[in-house]
């Protein structure tokens, strides 16, 4: 009995009477108390350790100009979509590295771009997401149905964020979701029709709580979620969703509204054509829910923008000017071989052209490169070459040979 009275807690110094648990070890005893703060000493540093490996996620808050000045280095034009961007981007993740002091709540400021497809909608969320160092996927909208419908779960797009960040969960919270072809689950029509709208208006429904922010149970593969499987759960409150959209014939309801409201209409002829061809800069949200958007997820949607088509100048631009512009990657490629390029500045004029003649807008510049230059990515490698000139012409006789040239243009 004396000998028990001696016995204490090694680490506090508690003796036996004054704890409920002491459990011993070779040399000394620990008790409930000390058990606990070793604990939680233990998850605290885990969870350290946790996030330092992870720390490829440690995001910076840009401010709005960094942020544009990033995006100027690869994406041309767009300053409109550009600056947008960069303040709702930056006022994002400036809500969540608040510390909550008061009752003022920053909401969150999910975006909407409209503009053609080919314009850069995707260029400029990636380009976000590489420079702010967090999670982003591409969602399509077109794949997702209402919950009971075949198709997939709309909780499966953060599967794709969970993906892209190896289910890092604490960071896919403060990633970035594209969601395309936003345009494409609008309601159809606006008379209630006696089939469900399930890809329409049912995924918009789908779509209102993610984009809020909530906590949704993310099936691990994706797809349909099935009750025997185990979910993840992941909470969107953080998590910013931009979506895009080129909403073909939209300019047509801009212009009726205008017409209807008389704003900046009482000009002369010409002025009233050059603001027609650009109806997409008075783009807002009245035009979206007129285009078959629900009145609630646009609520969720505040930050409207678009993105102008791209004209000769811009596609010019487009071929030689970014930081990773496709001219630069095939100079590279030839370089890595030994081969230095060089190019006829009528050339690039010629690809523009050919862009253009055949709709393909600044996708297209890329598979015009290719026909042009596949001959001599084949031919060159393992020979004593050290240059290669491409003239107008050799680009001419490339690209005539090619397939696409065949195209005949409607
Ligand atoms: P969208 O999402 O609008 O359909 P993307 O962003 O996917 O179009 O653009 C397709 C490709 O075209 C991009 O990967 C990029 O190479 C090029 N591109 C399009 N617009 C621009 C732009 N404004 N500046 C630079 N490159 C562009």
């Amino acid at each position: 009995m004396a000998k028990q009275s001696h016995l204490h807690c090694s680490f506090c110094g508690r003796n036996r009477d004054e704890v409920k648990i002491l459990i011993a070890g070779q040399e000394g005893h620990i008790c409930e108390n000390c058990v606990e703060h070793a604990q939680e000493i233990i998850a605290q540093e885990l969870q350290a350790r946790h996030e330092q490996q992870t720390s490829q996620y440690r995001f910076t808050v840009r401010k709005p100009k960094e942020i544009k000045e990033f995006l100027d280095q690869y994406v041309i034009g767009q300053e409109e979509a550009k600056k947008v961007l960069s303040v709702s981007v930056y006022n994002h993740y400036k809500r969540i590295t608040q510390k909550q002091q008061d009752d003022v709540e920053i909401e969150k400021s999910n975006i909407v771009m409209v503009g053609e497809t080919g314009t850069g909608k995707t260029l400029l969320a990636k380009t976000i997401a590489r420079l702010l160092n967090v999670p982003f996927a591409i969602v399509d909208a077109t794949v997702f149905t209402e919950a009971g419908y075949v198709g997939e779960d709309v909780e499966s797009m953060l599967t794709r964020l969970l993906q892209a960040c190896n289910y890092d969960i604490a960071a896919a919270e403060k990633g970035i979701v594209y969601i395309d072809e936003i345009d494409k689950i609008a309601r159809k029509g606006d008379n209630p029709s006696i089939t469900r709208d399930v890809s329409g208006e049912g995924v918009q429904q789908g779509l209102l709580k993610m984009l809020e922010g909530t906590e949704v149970l993310v099936p691990p593969q994706g797809g349909r979620k099935h009750p025997e499987q185990k979910m993840i759960k992941v909470n969107t409150q953080n998590i910013l969703f931009v979506c895009g959209g080129a909403f073909d014939g939209i300019d047509k309801v801009i212009a009726r509204r205008i017409n209807t409201n008389a704003i900046g209409f009482n000009v002369n002829k010409d002025e009233q054509e050059l603001q027609r061809k650009n109806l997409l800069q008075f783009i807002n949200a009245t035009d979206l829910k007129s285009f078959g958007l629900i009145p609630e997820l646009l609520g969720r949607l505040p930050v409207v923008t678009h993105l102008e088509p791209l004209d000769q100048a811009t596609l010019r631009s487009i071929l030689t000017e970014p930081k990773n512009s496709l001219i630069k990657q095939y100079s590279r490629l030839f370089e890595l071989e030994g081969i230095k390029l060089t190019i006829d500045s009528n050339v690039y004029d010629f690809m523009v052209s050919k862009a253009l003649e055949f709709k393909l807008g600044a996708r297209g510049l890329r598979s015009i490169c290719e026909h042009i230059f596949t001959d001599a990515m084949f031919e060159l490698p393992g020979t004593s070459e050290t240059a290669l000139h491409i003239t107008l012409d050799y680009a001419q006789t490339k690209f005539n040979k090619s397939k696409l040239s065949m195209l005949k243009v409607a």
